[in-house]
């Protein structure tokens, strides 16, 4: 038996889960009990426009009609957010981060480079931002994200690798996302901060989530580096598709947990759908 690992199933409450969801958080659970280890679930709701407390109690309710279990505190990303702003600080410290204030359209107007995993390659124009325009900005209370320096934090952290259980050895690629947003206009952190910075404070070892995000695990990857948090594996498993050849999406309503509960579906079945029965 493989030593004990632990992992965690992290959704976000902007919707209700479907079959897509179920595989992932039995696949993250089953892993955990066959080496022995633990499960946790973290909510991540730092999306205030987008997550709602109904949908968040869905997720309780769908998940122990699967029959999963997970140990207790969970953690909801929003009731973290000075942990997510000491990390900003430590690398603003490092002179790793700079305000942008560039809307989406200054930035799909401004670009010829190509896209990245999360969108267009951002130009870098507010890096290069004089500095005292920036403070009179900045003092305005002017909207902005915070970028992290790229290039300034690759060359601090030298090249780094990751074992992914499913595809082996990686050297880390985060340079192809540019200069990434680490804190949005509307909340004071990032998917790729709080998730690296959690898995860390959660004492995770194997994070096991879907194929789509196997190339933000290079950007975490670099956060973990310049944050001295540990590295846990990854598992990046293959996405499920629905009879159309689509992946699975909040949006398909028919193949929620719920609406397959409200059909007369026992788990079981449900289980079996999501093509692991555990
Ligand atoms: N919250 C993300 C989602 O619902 C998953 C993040 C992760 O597993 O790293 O897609």
């Amino acid at each position: 038996m493989s030593r004990p690992v632990v992992t965690r199933f992290a959704p976000s409450p902007t919707g209700y889960l479907h079959l897509g969801h179920a595989y992932s958080a039995l696949f993250a659970q089953a892993r955990a009990r066959d080496s022995g280890g633990r499960f946790l679930l973290r909510l991540e709701d730092i999306d205030p426009g987008r997550c709602r407390p109904e949908y968040e109690t869905a997720i309780y309710e769908d998940l122990v009609w699967l029959g999963l279990s997970w140990e207790t505190p969970v953690r909801r990303q929003s009731e973290h957010l000075a942990d997510y702003a000491r990390a900003l600080e430590r690398l603003n410290d490092a002179g790793l981060l700079y305000p942008c204030f560039c809307s989406r359209s200054d930035i799909a107007a401004s670009t010829t480079a190509p896209h990245g995993p999360d969108g267009p390659i951002y130009p870098g124009t507010c890096r290069r931002l004089d500095p005292g325009v920036r403070q009179e900005r900045l003092a305005r209370g002017d909207s902005h994200v915070v970028r992290l320096d790229m290039a300034r934090a690759v060359s601090r952290t030298g090249a780094l690798c990751w074992h992914d259980t499913a595809r082996g050895p990686q050297t880390a690629r985060p340079e192809q996302f540019g200069d990434v947003v680490l804190a949005r206009r509307d909340v004071a952190t990032s998917y790729h901060l709080a998730v690296t910075l959690d898995d860390h404070l959660q004492g995770v070892s194997l994070v096991t989530r879907g194929e789509d995000l196997f190339e933000a695990s290079h950007v975490h990857r670099l956060l973990q580096a310049l944050l001295d948090l540990d590295t846990p594996d990854y598992h990046h498993h293959p996405l499920l598709y629905g009879p159309d050849g689509k992946r699975f999406a909040k949006r398909d309503r028919s193949l929620t947990l719920r609406a397959l509960r409200e059909a007369g579906h026992p788990p079981e079945t449900v289980r079996k759908m999501a093509g692991l029965l555990t």
